[in-house]
């Protein structure tokens, strides 16, 4: 009889994995990666695009990622209290959005508000915040990561290679252990239940497989 595979959680968290983050340029689609380094609780971070040159740095306080614009006046007419805005908006592949660039002109881009009372549209100047979805983003800019793959049982994806391995072999243990100084802020530990299941194993290792297969090809589709 074999023995078991064990894996025992070490106790990264997430951020462990987050120097560098293979991900698509959202201007060209064209792979690419972030790199980054923590010192004194702070990132320095870079993405600079090798096709289109599209780059981001983390001085300039930069965001490619989506924004959520949150905005409020009231009726230009009736006087209606108020009109509100409040939505995402995703950037597309062809423009990023330089969150940089709605701190310089917060009133740049006014969104056309229509009055439940009196039916009349009026301009509400927005502000943008950083929408952050950890869900297939990478955490330094919002741009999609490359390393994503989509399962019959949720979303699965990976900063690089090494986030894959480390998700493999605790997929494919028979025993999870964890140190009890690892606590519950661990990557592993905050894994989806989904991922945990016996029955989804066999399935998620052929998802990782698919990831890493990724990393082989030279350009992201
Ligand atoms: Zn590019
Ligand atoms: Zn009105």
């Amino acid at each position: 009889m074999s023995e078991p595979v064990r894996h025992r959680d070490g106790g990264l968290w997430l951020t462990s994995f987050a120097e560098r983050v293979e991900v698509s340029c959202p201007r060209c689609g064209h792979a690419g990666v972030v790199r980054a380094s923590l010192a004194q609780r702070r990132w320095t971070t870079v993405f600079r695009c090798a096709h289109c040159r599209l780059q981001a740095h983390s001085e300039r306080d930069d965001w490619l990622g989506q924004v959520r614009l949150i905005g409020r006046r009231p009726c230009g007419y009736c006087g209606h209290q108020w009109l509100y805005v409040n939505q995402v908006q995703r950037t597309s592949g062809a423009i990023a959005i330089a969150l940089n660039e709605y701190q310089q002109r917060p009133s740049a881009d006014p969104v056309a508000v229509r009055c439940p009372i009196c039916r009349r549209s009026s301009e509400v100047a927005v502000q943008a915040q950083r929408e952050r979805d950890r869900e297939g983003h990478d955490p330094h800019f919002g741009l999609p990561l490359r390393l994503i793959e989509r399962t019959r049982a949720g979303l699965l994806w990976a900063y690089n290679i090494e986030h894959i391995d480390e998700l493999r072999r605790y997929i494919a243990a028979d025993q999870r252990e964890r140190y009890r100084t690892a606590g519950n802020k661990t990557m592993i530990s905050r894994l989806p239940t989904w991922m945990k299941l016996a029955r989804h194993r066999a399935m998620m290792l052929k998802a990782l497989d698919r990831l890493a297969a990724k990393l082989e090809q030279p350009r992201a589709s």
